[in-house]
């Protein structure tokens, strides 16, 4: 085993430079300990100097970083959901690094508003009065419940009484809020009459919840929601609709399954809530939106100022707003909006085109074929609906030796090394194949780039400087 000073000192200068001399020294004595207590044959130095650059390369490499979603899933929750619109990250770093006019009015010279930036916007897309906009959709339900109904009933149907995942669950929401939770109905069948019963002088308000990740089918009912929307006007009580994903689009005229629009659910609510960063494309953020005088008690609650959001927020979700207002040039604008939109046929080509130049850089690995597989739209927007799509299908080769390791424990291992390159590559596992839904794949030069780091166990070291 050669010494630490002579590894050390045989490393050239502009390596030594890169990450310091006295990291550089510590991770070249971790490697040997690791050589030492593995007690395997003593690679060449060159190779125990790259395995020290490894190791000081992933030390720092940011936590949170890129990652090529290939999950077939567009909206996927753990993988950052929406895709911001250069413009839109544009905006955000201008922002930044600047003073901005985030609670200033530039014309008075007064203090401004900060929801002032976008509440027009969001009134003029979706015809609500006003608007505030809070830390994400969780924020907003809990924020309204509070404003509207604490220490009062809320009425929900039985069938809304949903988790959206996350431990979000509408009653302990409720509970949260300091609400009372009024059930009515039953699981799959609600009518009007039970909300007609239920509001009663403890009410303060009657919420419906989109099911999202859930669907009931068959023997269902649920109340019509004019007649509702008609029966909670005369009890003067307020009706809050909580969207989840929500749309300002009608997503049918871009050929993709029908999900409530903001403006249609504002027709027959008098408050609605939505993500900013599911089907609407923007950042994460919360967006309440409806009648003016129950905005201003959504807006002077105290947890508002508990919930609100920074000027990046505000930044990006500007910017994505103000591509809705050329609908025409949404689809290729907005990049949640162009995936979800791409066709089969175009996504199947793309495979094609791709499969040779990605079995290249696999060989040894794995073998790639072509299929057709199914897209989600993800975050709880249209459960049932699915995308139809193409993927690359890896199949692990055999190799580790005969009987040691099986097809499910191959395709485990190539999984992770997918997940251990320099932009960590995520597909899906079924059937002991690795499929990757070229839906979201946009950027194919980047995808080649990290794959080709596959061939060589300590390739991320290379890109750094000094190794
Ligand atoms: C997703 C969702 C939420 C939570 O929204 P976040 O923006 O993730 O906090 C709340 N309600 C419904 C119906 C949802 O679908």
């Amino acid at each position: 085993m050669p010494s630490v000073e002579r590894l050390v000192g045989s490393t050239a200068a502009a390596d030594l430079e890169a990450y310091g001399r006295t990291a550089f020294t510590d991770a070249i004595r971790a490697v040997l300990a690791d050589l030492r207590a593995a007690g395997g044959p003593v690679p060449d130095e060159p190779e125990i100097r790259a395995a020290a650059c490894a190791r000081l390369a992933a030390a720092r490499r940011p936590s949170l970083r890129p990652v090529f979603n290939l999950t077939g899933t567009v909206l996927h929750t753990n993988l950052g959901r929406a895709l911001l619109p250069r413009s839109a990250a544009d905006a955000v770093a201008a922002v930044m690094v600047q003073a901005s006019n985030l609670e200033f009015d530039l014309g008075t010279g007064a203090r401004g508003e900060r929801d002032d930036h976008v509440e027009g916007l969001i009134c003029r897309l979706s015809g609500a009065e006003a608007a505030v906009v809070v830390n994400n959709n969780a924020a907003a339900v809990l924020l309204v419940l509070n404003a509207l109904a604490m220490r009062k009933e809320v009425v929900v149907s039985r069938g809304e009484l949903v988790e959206i995942g996350g431990s979000f669950r509408v009653p302990d929401v409720m509970i949260r809020a300091g609400c009372r939770l009024r059930e009515v109905g039953t699981t799959n069948r609600t009518h009007l009459g039970d909300y007609a019963e239920a509001i009663g002088p403890r009410t303060g308000l009657v919420m419906k919840v989109h099911p999202s990740n859930y669907a009931i089918a068959g023997f269902t009912a649920a109340a019509d929601p004019a007649a509702l929307h008609a029966l909670c006007r005369e009890r003067g009580v307020p009706l809050a609709d909580d969207l989840g994903s929500g749309s300002l689009v009608d997503l049918t005229a871009y050929g993709l399954p029908a999900e409530p629009t903001v403006r249609a659910a504002l027709a027959r609510a008098d408050v609605v809530t939505f993500s900013g960063d599911k089907l609407l494309g923007a950042v994460q953020c919360g967006i309440v939106a409806g009648r003016k005088d129950l905005i201003a008690r959504v807006r002077k609650n105290p947890l508002k100022r508990a919930l609100r959001v920074d000027k990046m927020t505000y930044a990006a979700l500007e910017a994505v707003l103000r591509l809705y207002l050329h609908p025409e040039r949404l689809r290729a604008e907005l990049p949640t909006l162009r995936l979800l939109t791409r066709d089969r046929a175009a996504i199947a080509e793309q495979a094609e085109r791709l499969a040779p130049a990605v079995a290249q850089r696999l060989a040894g690995s794995a073998t790639v074929s072509v299929a057709a597989c199914i897209s989600q739209i993800g975050s709880g927007a249209l459960p049932v609906e699915t995308l139809p799509s193409a993927a690359l299908v890896l199949h692990p080769d055999p190799g580790g030796g005969p009987g040691r390791r099986g097809a499910g424990g191959r395709c485990k291992r190539l999984a992770e090394r997918l997940r251990g390159l320099p932009i960590p590559v995520i597909g899906r596992i079924t059937d002991d194949t690795i499929v990757l839904d070229l839906r979201t794949l946009e950027d194919e030069t980047g995808l080649l780039d990290t794959l080709a780091a596959l061939a060589s166990p300590n390739s991320e070291s290379r890109s750094q400087p000094g190794c």
